[in-house]
């Protein structure tokens, strides 16, 4: 049995493969995207949460140095002192606090009071709220140490440099800032070398820079900035199996899609070969049969063919097999039938002793109809039943009885009977001495195994004995070379023989052409 959505030229091959390339592609893209996405959500996700941890320090800072400006406390005394010792004992974020008056440290919570007052150096940065920010500044209280120093009325705030140290999240880094938009700056504190802009910060952008993905974040409360990265390669790496995840998805979708496009073709098959049935898109094209032993052409063979309405040339194999399981061979066999009259019926007239073979299949020997529609189209075209051989492959007699009769009454009605294909099917002697048909036509592959010494070549001579004791003529099938024809030539039996060696399946028009240069001798075409 054929299996149509195999064979199926009309799926061929590079379109499955496309769809499944394609659908593997756009996994790939969609992968890609969420990848994309997945690193912008992660990426932003930090540097919010750079942002909350600011703004949570800056509320520190800020009700520290309220409450420090709001000391009930002569400014310096002992008490005030103890009390600034008391407040950096219970905060978490601040490392000293200190006083300052007209531009001038005073005391500090862990100095005490200092035995003159310290001028403060010029602020970094001021903050839209007034707060005087210096970064790096030596520590009085703890020589060679650096702090970040904020300052509002007379209260400063000393924090340690490296606050947001413990929220790294690698491979992801940060920069941190103090800005005042009013005067358009910003100020690095902390983290990575600034690769933004002023107007990036504040917009607040999403970008790739260099070989890195970047995202800013503003606190809406205070003056800090978060910029949050990611190298592209380490995005790359964090998604690489998500994105190989899409891409087998999109080609497992892609064979299942290819699969379900072929489903349909199957349908196509059949609608397009009864569409051609239908409307004579079937041709018939003519192998010529020779002697081989003279190069006369004593006949030939039709052999179907068909070009689908999408211009695909279909082997007759398939649409033969296609023509069987649905149900289609006997319209098959009756428009080639309707052709070689057409096309040869004049020729055959002419001609007697021409003989053409038509192959038939088992439906064909199984349907009663068969042989009185053989014999109608025969008698109105005055074509004599001996003109037309019909051939029957092999396999297709399996069934004994009904082949056995079947053969017996076409033969009665003096049409030669040809087993095609022999040597690959059943036939034993006896068989083949049962079946009583006209004559063999040795399979291909036995010709083409002439002269390699194969065992399948060793069964040639056994083949050609047999049908000469029991008078079956024989025909070779497949002839392609000068040696296979000589082979066969030399034996001192009758042998017919077809081949490209002889002459390839031709259309009509140029058969008949062949057939007049051949009688009048000018052909060089059939040896
Ligand atoms: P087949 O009846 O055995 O026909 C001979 C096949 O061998 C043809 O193939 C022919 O083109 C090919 N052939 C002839 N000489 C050579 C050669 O020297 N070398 C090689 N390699 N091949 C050669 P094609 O035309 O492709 O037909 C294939 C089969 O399809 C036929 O085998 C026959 O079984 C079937 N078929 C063709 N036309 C019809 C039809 O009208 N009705 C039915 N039922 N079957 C048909
Ligand atoms: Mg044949
Ligand atoms: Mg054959």
């Amino acid at each position: 049995m054929t299996n149509l959505t195999h064979r199926s030229p009309r799926i061929p091959f590079l379109r499955m493969t496309g769809i499944i390339l394609v659908s593997t592609l756009l996994g790939l893209a969609i992968g890609i995207g969420v990848a994309v996405r997945s690193t912008d959500v992660k990426v932003t996700k930090y540097a919010l949460h750079l942002v909350d941890y600011a703004d949570h320090f800056t509320d520190e800072i800020n009700s520290t140095l309220d409450v420090v400006n709001a000391s009930p406390f002569p400014f310096c005394s002992d008490e005030d002192i103890a009390r600034l010792r008391g407040m950096v004992f219970h905060g978490h974020l601040v490392k000293e606090i200190g006083r300052v008056r007209g531009g001038n440290l005073y005391c500090t919570s862990m100095t005490g009071r200092l035995q003159s007052p310290m001028v403060q150096a010029k602020p970094d940065i001021v903050t839209p709220s007034g707060k005087a920010i210096r970064l790096n500044t030596p520590l009085i209280s703890a020589p060679g140490m650096l702090g970040d120093i904020t300052e509002s009325g007379e209260a400063d705030f000393v924090a340690a440099r490296d606050t947001f140290a413990h929220l790294r999240e690698a491979p992801m880094s940060y920069t941190t800032t103090l800005t005042n938009r009013v005067q358009n700056q910003i100020l690095r504190t902390a983290g990575e070398p600034l690769q933004l802009t002023n107007e990036e910060i504040f917009g607040e952008k999403k970008l790739i820079r260099g070989d890195r993905y970047f995202v800013a974040r503003c606190s809406e409360r205070y003056a800090p900035c978060m910029v949050a990265s990611l190298s592209l390669h380490d995005a790359w790496d964090m998604n690489i199996s998500n994105i190989r995840g899409f891409g087998l998805i999109g080609m497992l979708a892609g064979i299942a899609l290819a699969g379900t496009i072929a489903v349909p073709r199957k349908r196509s098959l059949a609608t397009q070969l009864r569409r051609a049935l239908r409307g004579n898109l079937i041709t018939v094209v003519y192998q010529p049969i020779v002697d081989v032993k003279t190069g006369q052409i004593v006949g030939a063979e039709a052999l179907a063919r068909w070009t689908n309405e999408d211009g695909q040339y279909i082997p007759p194999d398939v649409f033969v097999s296609a023509a069987e399981e649905l149900g289609l061979i006997a319209k098959l066999t009756r428009v080639v039938l309707k052709l070689i009259v057409a096309e040869l019926g004049e020729y055959m007239r002419s001609h007697p002793s021409f003989r053409l073979n038509v192959n038939i299949s088992a439906t064909d020997l199984a349907d009663s109809s068969f042989l009185p529609m053989l014999e109608k189209l025969l008698a109105q075209n005055k074509i004599a039943s001996s003109s037309v051989n019909l051939e029957l492959t092999e396999r297709s007699t399996a069934d004994h009885h009904l082949a056995i009769s079947a053969i017996s009454k076409l033969r009665e009605r003096g049409h030669a009977f040809y087993i095609d294909d022999f040597g690959t099917g059943y036939s034993s002697l006896s068989y083949l001495n049962e079946l009583a048909v006209d004559a063999i036509k040795i399979d291909r592959a036995f010709t083409d195994a002439i002269g390699t010494g194969s065992l399948t070549a060793a069964i040639v001579p056994q083949i050609l004995a047999m049908a000469e004791a029991l008078h079956v003529k024989v025909v070779v099938e497949g002839v392609e070379r000068a040696e296979q024809s000589q082979y066969f030539a030399r034996l001192d039996q009758e042998i017919l023989a077809q081949g490209w060696h002889f002459g390839e399946a031709i259309p009509a028009r140029e058969f008949l052409v062949l057939l007049e240069a051949k009688a009048a001798g000018t052909s060089d075409q059939v040896h």
